[in-house]
């Protein structure tokens, strides 16, 4: 098979040139970082996991009309996505207080907020991804006036999304992180979900139990990451039966 031009190698995923132009290929690693990378490992069936959640998650969202970046599942690792301008911005969505917003406020962890929170931090692993207000954000030119109205408006909509479905199987969303990305159509310009959602960038609690099924498992050494992730699967049905998510990468480059 021909080698592919990498275009970027992030910390869970590479980025290869796509087939036509305007898309991307997602590969989703198998590697887990934490702590801005200050804790590091690989565990093994992550990507495949990851990869079939975000397949999961975002074609839910084209179905509830909600611009996202994915066109296809390729293989057990890798996906076609369309390529964008991604905006420099994580954006956070609490529903309930965890992470840092617990210890920034001394909030104990799963107090319910009192409406969903947004907030913003500046994408910079130099700077470990610091907490911006939306003054910054305007002022440093990331994103207009009007990107962070669409901004808050995809943010909001996919935490309905995400909500309900995740509470459909037992399963609360604590909060999460999305990526947003530019795309050119015309001479308009549009903003799509990008980057991935999965277990890695949520955190999942089980509604009865309050078990974690998120990349915390990995942050605070709760157990096993991949059983976590392989239940969150298992419940929405993404795991096709008798698979195993220990599958071998397949990579091609
Ligand atoms: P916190 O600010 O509490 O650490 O994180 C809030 C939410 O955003 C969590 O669900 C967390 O997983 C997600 N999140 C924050 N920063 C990152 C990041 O750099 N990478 C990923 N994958 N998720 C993040």
């Amino acid at each position: 098979m021909a080698r592919r031009k990498k275009i970027y190698e992030g910390k869970a995923k590479t980025l290869f040139e796509g087939p036509e132009p305007g898309t991307i290929v997602q590969y989703f690693k198998d590697d887990a970082t934490a702590f801005n990378a200050e804790k590091k490992d690989v565990i093994e069936g992550k990507g495949v996991l990851n990869n079939m959640l975000s397949e999961f998650f975002m074609n839910g969202l084209t179905n509830i009309g909600v611009p996202n970046h994915f066109i296809r599942r390729l293989n057990m690792r890798e996906q076609l996505v369309r390529a964008c301008e991604i905006v420099p911005l994580e954006v956070i969505v609490r529903n309930f207080a965890a992470g840092s917003i617990s210890k920034r406020l001394g909030i104990e962890e799963g107090t319910p907020l009192p409406r969903p929170i947004i907030e913003y931090s500046y994408k910079d692993d130099a700077l470990g991804d610091p907490l911006v207000p939306e003054e910054y954000i305007a002022a440093f030119g990331w994103a207009s006036q009007q990107d962070m109205d669409d901004i808050v408006s995809l943010a909001l909509r996919v935490n309905d999304f995400l909500s309900g479905v995740m509470f459909g199987v037992g399963i609360k969303l604590i909060d999460f992180k999305i990526e947003v990305g530019r795309v050119y159509e015309g001479d308009y310009q549009r903003l799509i979900v990008a980057d991935e959602i999965s277990p890695d960038s949520c955190r999942l609690w089980d509604i009865e139990s309050g078990q974690k099924l998120d990349k915390d498992v990995f942050r605070r050494d709760l157990g096993s990451l991949t059983d976590a992730y392989s239940e969150v699967a298992k419940r929405l049905g993404v795991m096709p039966k008798g698979a195993t998510p220990m599958t071998k990468p397949t990579l091609i480059n």
